[in-house]
């Protein structure tokens, strides 16, 4: 069985603990050290324990704690190789722990095996993994511009996923933010709305995941019980009411009270 934390989640800050029989890794490192090695140590665990990082892309949101990470803990450090060319500088800390690597070349860590595949999004690069073990495969799909094949196709492999419901439409366009950034966001390369994310999340279904998550929220426009209920309501309409859904907390530390909030691990089936 594979357990998985949302350590952080949104546009302050991505992380996910993944973790297995005999391995533990992390997905993004997008807050500081010492706000990530903090939330392992709520969680009983450490980044001593951490045998490898496997970076989504290089915006800051999901790759702030690196630098530091790769200087006090001596981690590899993921990444593909267009992030690593656009993100990694000569002589850092990073670029001592960086492995650049392909899109879809599978890794072992342990007894965890990682596979990348490519997200449309506004970075050098963007992906998700499928993370399997013997008896357990999980997927995490993040900054996701515009739902594709590829992202269906690796997905649906999955039990269960970690998938992005960025914001609610109107909010955006009701919201405070200049023409630009509203654009950017609801682009094709922008980030995922929470109708989208039903739709993707029904289709997913149907091809047999039976544990959902929803991530990356943004706090501007959307709110946890608005994407919660815009999938919810989707997926019952769809005949999969028994499919367990959450919402990442946007910091495991803080003592959300959200009803909607809920940390990780999924439920598996028959749970
Ligand atoms: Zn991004
Ligand atoms: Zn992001």
């Amino acid at each position: 069985m594979i357990d998985v934390y949302t350590l952080f989640s949104g546009s302050s800050g991505n992380c996910v603990y993944v973790k297995n029989d005999d391995t533990e890794i992390l997905i993004d490192a997008g807050r500081s050290c010492g706000a990530i090695e903090k939330s392992l140590s709520a969680l009983g665990t450490s980044l001593r324990r951490i045998k490898a990082i496997f970076v989504t892309h290089e915006h800051s949101d999901h790759t702030q704690g690196l630098e530091v990470i790769s200087k006090k803990f001596q981690i590899p450090v993921y990444m593909t190789s267009p992030s690593y060319h656009n993100y990694v500088r000569g002589g850092s800390y990073l670029q001592r722990m960086a492995i650049s690597c392909e899109i879809e070349k599978e890794k072992d860590i342990g007894s965890l095996n990682i596979k990348s595949f490519p997200i449309p999004h506004d970075s050098a690069q963007n992906v998700g993994y499928v993370i399997s073990s013997r008896d357990d495969t999980f997927g995490i799909a993040t900054d996701i511009g515009h739902p594709t094949e590829i992202i269906a196709d690796n997905l649906s492999k999955c039990k269960r996923i970690i998938i992005e419901s960025n914001h609610d439409i109107e909010m955006v366009e009701k919201g405070p933010y200049p023409r630009f950034l509203k654009d950017r966001i609801l682009s094709q390369s922008g980030h995922l709305s929470n109708d989208k994310c039903a739709q993707l999340c029904a289709y997913l279904c149907d091809k047999g995941v039976c544990g959902i998550t929803l991530a990356h929220l943004s706090q501007e426009n959307n709110l946890p019980k608005l994407a919660y209920g815009q999938v919810r309501e989707h997926l019952n309409a769809c005949g999969f009411e028994n499919v367990p859904l959450k919402v990442a907390f946007a910091d495991i530390t803080v003592n959300v009270t959200n009803e909607y909030s809920y940390p990780y691990p999924m439920l598996h089936i028959g749970k």
